[in-house]
């Protein structure tokens, strides 16, 4: 039977939405009202049925040079004629180490050895495993805890899912990693609703660490991973003094900090790192989406030369991390990492996020006083708007926004009853203007 079904060409709307089992999606709604995606350029997508649709997510928070950029799409090009796949098990290719070496450059100092992965969720697991294995190199067999946060997302993986506080990502799934624990979040509207920026209060729920240190014991912590500024759980920015409570602790009971960067980097926050924002340098990042603009799926980690070398110094000659996937290092998207990391730098689009965070962040605050809006909470080029959930429907007013933004020509993204914001780094005033009058209206005509 599947042999006869039709072939459809990209941009045909297809004629079978049977088989492919949508991510994160209410598939049956969806195939009930499929809203496509055909072609994409620059701060705009096209739909099937041929409207534009102004991007003011990146398309998932990855694409931060906006759409088809023409030399990231030229640089894939070329490589896919000249070498589509080596592999980077006990051989090389030149475009990983190049890859590599270019990132590294764009972390915070020390942050200089890269590991590459698919995604992000390939990327924490990673970081988790080395985390463990860095212990294990220095004679802290001991230390296998890690501990996460409340409200975390750190992808879909079972590491990540074990670290991370989305419960509905968490409970359908028993097998969860044991001696986790976790952080209490830092959301807190009572006191912080409506900052602009950093919110005022929090700072010492830092302090959590120090209580599950007393419960185990530093001597069974490997790591602490937190999102600098957490995504997609609602977009919850750090307190001011927060991550850096969160090193000083770390560093008192030598644990690896985690930072996940996977929305942060890249100039989301107006700099390469949300570490290099705040002034935090943890011991491992974990990164994906805007390193390759999202053109080809790459993750990597930045880990510290102090945790590499132990592990590498660890043990005679051989493999020390037993660790790696088939496309670490892809040549595609070696080739779009490089020429995604020249377009930010010559560019200048990490400084151009900063000269519009102002900007910005007035029109994020505009829509205090608008209709159902309970928080407006900002930073960098990242938006948060949080509505009141419907009584006994939750997330449903917020879908309802987001289906009528795409069809009235603006791509949004919800979480919950929260609207999440992070639109390309091109973006101009013009854009930011349409984005906030389109959802005022809309906000004002929803129930
Ligand atoms: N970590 C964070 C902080 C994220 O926001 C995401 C995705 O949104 C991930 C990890 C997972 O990345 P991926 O979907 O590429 O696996």
């Amino acid at each position: 039977r599947n042999k006869d079904r039709r072939v459809t060409q990209a941009n045909d709307t297809p004629n079978d939405l049977a088989a492919f089992w949508m991510p994160f999606t209410d598939n049956a709604y969806f195939k009930a009202h499929p809203r496509m995606l055909v072609a994409a350029e620059g701060m705009h997508y096209t739909a099937a049925d041929g409207h534009s649709v102004l991007d003011a997510t990146g398309g998932l928070w990855c694409v931060n040079a906006g759409h088809c950029r023409p030399q990231i799409v030229e640089a894939i090009r070329q490589t896919a004629g000249r070498v589509d796949f080596a592999p980077t098990f006990q051989l090389g290719h030149p475009l990983a180490f190049e890859a590599a070496s270019r990132l590294a450059m764009l972390m915070p100092q020390g942050l200089d050895k890269i590991f590459f992965t698919n995604s992000g969720s390939e990327s924490v697991d990673t970081a988790l495993k080395i985390a463990l294995a860095y212990q294990k190199a220095r004679g802290q067999a001991g230390r296998t805890r890690l501990i996460g946060r409340e409200r975390a997302y750190h992808g879909v993986n079972f590491g990540g899912i074990s670290v991370g506080g989305i419960v509905g990502n968490r409970r359908p799934y028993a097998t969860l990693l044991p001696g986790v624990d976790h952080l209490r979040h830092t959301h807190d509207p009572a006191r912080n609703a409506f900052s602009r920026g950093l919110p005022q209060h929090g700072a010492e729920l830092a302090d959590d660490l120090e209580r599950l240190v007393a419960l185990h014991g530093a001597e069974t912590i490997a790591a602490v991973i937190v999102e600098p500024v957490a995504g997609s759980t609602g977009v919850l920015i750090p307190p001011v003094g927060y991550l850096q409570r969160l090193r000083e602790i770390c560093t008192k009971h030598d644990i690896l900090l985690i930072f996940d960067e996977v929305i942060t980097a890249f100039g989301r926050v107006g700099k390469a790192t949300a570490a290099e924002r705040f002034g935090v340098t943890p011991d491992l990042i974990t990164m994906a989406k805007g390193l390759t603009n999202a053109a080809v799926p790459m993750g990597a980690v930045a880990v510290s030369r102090h945790v590499h070398d132990t592990i590498e110094g660890s043990g005679p000659d051989g493999i020390h991390l037993f660790h790696g996937y088939t496309y670490s290092g892809h040549p595609l998207a070696s080739a779009a990492a490089i020429a995604t990391l020249d377009l930010y730098v010559t560019e200048g689009l990490f400084e151009k996020a900063i000269e519009l965070e102002d900007y910005w962040a007035d029109a994020v605050h505009s829509l205090k006083g608008a209709r159902h809006v309970i928080d407006c909470r900002n930073i960098g080029l990242i938006g948060g708007i949080e509505l009141e959930p419907r009584p006994g429907a939750p997330t449903m007013r917020a879908m309802d926004v987001f289906r009528r933004a795409f069809d009235e020509g603006l791509l949004i993204r919800t979480t919950g009853d929260i609207i999440a914001l992070s639109p390309p780094l091109i973006l101009e005033k013009s854009h930011i203007d349409r984005i906030f009058g389109k959802l005022a209206e809309i906000l004002a005509a929803v129930d």
